[in-house]
């Protein structure tokens, strides 16, 4: 039986960043993955956008982590030579109806103490981005694009300089308290013994959760698959900023947005729908949701819009729920020392992954 100190599940941006920032302090780490890479989830199947936080209710984890990881993103991004690019958005009222929430969404964004929020006017939204339709802006100068691959790989290099070691296709396949910390097996037969696990595995953090023995039906810990989907088009060219509609009043999501990569090119989405398997494939069923949405702020002809991608949110949110926050928590309390968890790191998690590591080490270093 192998034996290490912290054992963390899932390769993604959360495990990644947690090993890069744990092993900068804690010897004897290893990430396990039950893909042959990393990043090959949620992580890599976003918008790869920095958020600034003005969406989150306040002194929620959302808010803090997303405010806090952005600023150590863009640092990590600029001392790594990272591609990335703070090109703004402008979230845009397209009728009178809409300015009260405009409105709201500044004010909720200056609580959280998102720097530089500024009002702008139809002309000066038009003189900044022609293509675009809209009353009123909130121009939010703070979020920016990533490469996330790039991001991810520097995470893996510098969590295997310190003497990290990640570990592919081993799939957890159950954990066992014991005396002396915890007992893994995993699905090709080895078995592992750890004095803490850290819980990162994304769409399936809450059967880790469940295997080490926590009720998440009662703890209300249970996730729910949130699909989103992208379209693409060539159409449009030369958009400078991110452009969002108002989000969605249920709080699902941020409505279906523009979004430019690296490269400029331009893409749609993602929408929201609950689905109870995980099936990245994808046909046309939303298009014609997809043409009205983002036709209230550009003009764009059905055929010109493109399927392109798509990822699964791990949202405590269930349907017709209310607003849930992350879930990052040691659980003596639940009878499990040294076993936290992190479950429910739907967006803004690529942008707070940092401060979430950041977090963690608090977590074990009380
Ligand atoms: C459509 C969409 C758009 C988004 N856009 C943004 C955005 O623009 N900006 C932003 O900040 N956030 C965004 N997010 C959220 C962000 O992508 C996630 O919060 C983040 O990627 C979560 O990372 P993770 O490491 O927790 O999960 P993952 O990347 O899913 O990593 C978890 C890993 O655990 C592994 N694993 C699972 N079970 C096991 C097991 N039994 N054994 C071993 N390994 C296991 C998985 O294989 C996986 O690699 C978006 C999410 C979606 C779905």
């Amino acid at each position: 039986m192998e034996k290490v100190n912290i054992l963390i599940i899932g390769a993604g941006s959360i495990g990644l960043s947690v090993a890069k920032v744990l092993s900068e302090e804690f010897e004897d780490i290893v990430v396990v993955e039950k893909e042959d890479s990393f990043g090959r989830h949620t992580s890599s199947r976003n918008s790869e956008v920095i958020h600034s936080g003005i969406y989150y209710p306040q002194n929620t984890l959302k808010a803090k982590l997303c405010v806090r990881g952005a600023e150590l993103l863009y640092e990590y991004c600029k001392t790594n030579d990272l591609p990335f690019r703070n090109c703004g958005k402008l979230v845009v009222a397209t009728d009178e109806d809409e300015l009260p929430a405009l409105d709201k969404l500044k004010e909720n964004g200056e609580r959280n103490e998102v720097k530089g929020l500024e009002m702008i006017d139809e002309n000066e939204c038009k003189s900044l981005e022609p293509q675009i339709k809209a009353i009123k802006a909130l121009k939010v100068p703070s979020t920016g694009i990533l490469d996330t691959y790039k991001f991810m790989q520097k995470l893996e290099c510098d969590a295997e300089k310190n003497d990290a070691f990640i570990c592919y296709e081993m799939e957890v396949n159950s954990i066992k308290k014991t005396e002396n910390g915890y007992v893994v097996n995993f699905s090709n037969g080895e078995v592992f013994q750890a004095n803490t696990i850290i819980n990162c595995a994304g769409l399936f953090s809450d059967k880790m959760a469940e295997m080490v023995g926590i009720d998440i039906e009662k703890e209300n810990l249970k996730i729910h698959w949130c699909k989103g989907e992208y379209y693409k088009t060539t159409k449009i060219k030369d958009v400078k900023h991110l452009i969002y509609p108002l989000p969605d009043p249920k709080g699902i999501f941020l409505g279906i947005h523009l979004t430019i990569n690296l490269n400029g090119e331009v893409r749609f989405g993602p929408n929201a729908y609950y689905v109870n398997e995980l099936n990245y494939s994808m046909d046309e069923t939303y298009k014609k949701d997809f043409l009205l949405a983002v036709n209230k702020y550009v003009q764009i002809d059905e055929d010109k819009l493109q399927l392109d991608d798509c990822g699964i949110r791990p949202k405590l949110q269930e349907e017709g729920g209310e607003f849930r926050d992350f879930y990052i928590k040691e659980e003596s309390e639940k009878g499990f020392p040294n076993f936290i968890n992190t479950i429910g790191i739907e967006s803004p998690g690529l942008t707070a992954c940092l401060a979430i590591a950041e977090e963690v080490k608090k977590l074990l270093n009380r």
